[in-house]
């Protein structure tokens, strides 16, 4: 047999989600009647946009014509879908982006997965807790050992102070999954600063920044002064505009990062990202950048917005109702998740049995994103409208917590 890679023993095996399927499917059995309401999905639900699922067909129809047909594409996306990724993300903020910085990809997990490949494997990492599990879980993949975690929790209010120690690449999510909390200018400013102070990297996930409505709350962290010389930026189609089916995100590497390589020369991680995707990745199919660059058409727009209304409405329907019900929320004002503060002493998974058995509803325990999302509780606003009103009844009705 061949040795195999030995970090992999180092993953926790995905108990979280296998527990929730495997508690509903006990609850089916014993209740085949009952009306589920999930409300645990990590996946939108309305259907691709008429303006851009346009621009997919027609691409799709030049590919099978010979004067129009496309093959391997440009590694790092085709210029129209760079150019108008500058212009409809970029400009509007006032940040200077270069269409050269742009790497279009298939998806922000396997980019922020990836990006790990331009570091040296003793790089000590700083990772929040809870967390989106593909940061940790690719860290310890690659063999990295030395991470630190950052609590986000009600004590700090979602918004940890930068460290007092040094680490070399620190992982931020905002707004952030799972606890739909956003960090401000004056907050993400703090970490800029550290980061210039130390030498560090800042990998910005802002896979759900079309959620943010307030001027304040940074939409890239490019916003930030000197960001341009600390920060990766990573940005998906998919939960701004419904391609997690389609596939289509994006990654920014400013020229102005630079990192030292093993003879100690100063090299640039965009030239690094540069090689890399072009030697692993063959970019991204053409009807699929077609339809992400419709993304920002005036009536792409439009309609884009509207879907993230859509949930920007459930998800504060979701807030006040547990207000209502007397419970303390977080998040869901500028993400589609609401991040329950369990009453005290309820334990994530003790709650989750509880609304499940009285409710019918499916729902995400905090602690599967770590030990600090204990007591806490993740609902998604990525469901019907009708749906998520008649859960908020059911709550209203059989929950006695507070
Ligand atoms: C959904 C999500 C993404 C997007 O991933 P894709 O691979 O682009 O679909 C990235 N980061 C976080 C935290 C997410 O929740």
């Amino acid at each position: 047999m061949i040795n195999v890679n030995p970090h992999f023993s180092q993953i926790k095996p995905t108990y979280l989600f296998a527990q929730i399927r495997q508690k509903t499917e006990a609850y089916l059995q014993q209740n085949p009647e009952a009306d589920i309401i999930y409300m645990g999905i990590g996946d939108v639900t309305l259907p691709i946009s008429n303006a851009v699922i346009t621009a997919f067909e027609k691409a799709g129809d030049e590919m099978g014509q010979k004067e129009s047909f496309h093959g391997y594409g440009p590694e790092q996306g085709y210029g129209f879908l760079r150019e108008a990724i500058v212009r409809g993300e970029y400009e509007p903020l006032d940040v200077e982006i270069e269409a050269s910085e742009i790497f279009v990809s298939d998806g922000s997990k396997c980019d922020v997965g990836n990006i790990q490949e331009l570091f040296s494997e003793s790089c000590r990492i700083a990772l929040g807790n809870p967390v989106y599990p593909v940061y940790l879980d690719s860290n310890l993949m690659a063999g990295r050992t030395d991470i630190v975690y950052i609590p986000f929790t009600a004590e700090n209010n979602f918004a940890p102070l930068p460290l007092k120690e040094h680490v070399d690449v620190i992982y931020l999510c905002s707004p952030n999954n799972p606890t739909g909390t956003v960090l401000t200018k004056s907050q993400l400013q703090a970490w800029v600063d550290y980061a210039k102070k130390e030498g560090s990297l800042i990998l910005f996930d802002s896979a759900y920044s079309a959620f943010i409505s307030d001027p304040e709350v940074p939409k890239s962290i490019y916003e930030i002064p000197g960001a341009r010389e600390v920060a990766i930026e990573f940005k998906s189609f998919s939960k701004t505009a419904g391609f997690t089916g389609l596939r289509c995100a994006f990654t920014v590497v400013p020229h102005e990062l630079k990192g030292l390589d093993g003879e100690g020369n100063v090299v640039s991680l965009n030239a690094m990202w540069n090689r890399r995707q072009c030697t692993k990745f063959n970019g991204v199919s053409y009807p699929v950048q077609r339809a992400a660059a419709a993304v920002y058409s005036p009536v792409g727009w439009r309609e884009v917005k509207d879907q993230v209304r859509y949930y920007r409405e459930n998800a504060r329907m979701i807030r006040d109702g547990l207000q209502e019900m007397g419970l303390t929320v977080y998040g869901g004002e500028h993400a589609p998740y609401v991040w329950v503060k369990l009453p005290d002493g309820v334990k994530s998974f003790e709650f989750f049995d509880l609304l499940l058995d009285r409710c019918a509803i499916v729902g995400t325990p905090g602690v599967g994103f770590g030990s600090c999302g204990e007591g806490y509780f993740r609902l998604s606003a990525f469901g019907d409208t009708e749906r998520i009103k008649m859960g908020l009844e059911r709550m209203k009705e059989n929950l006695r917590l507070v």
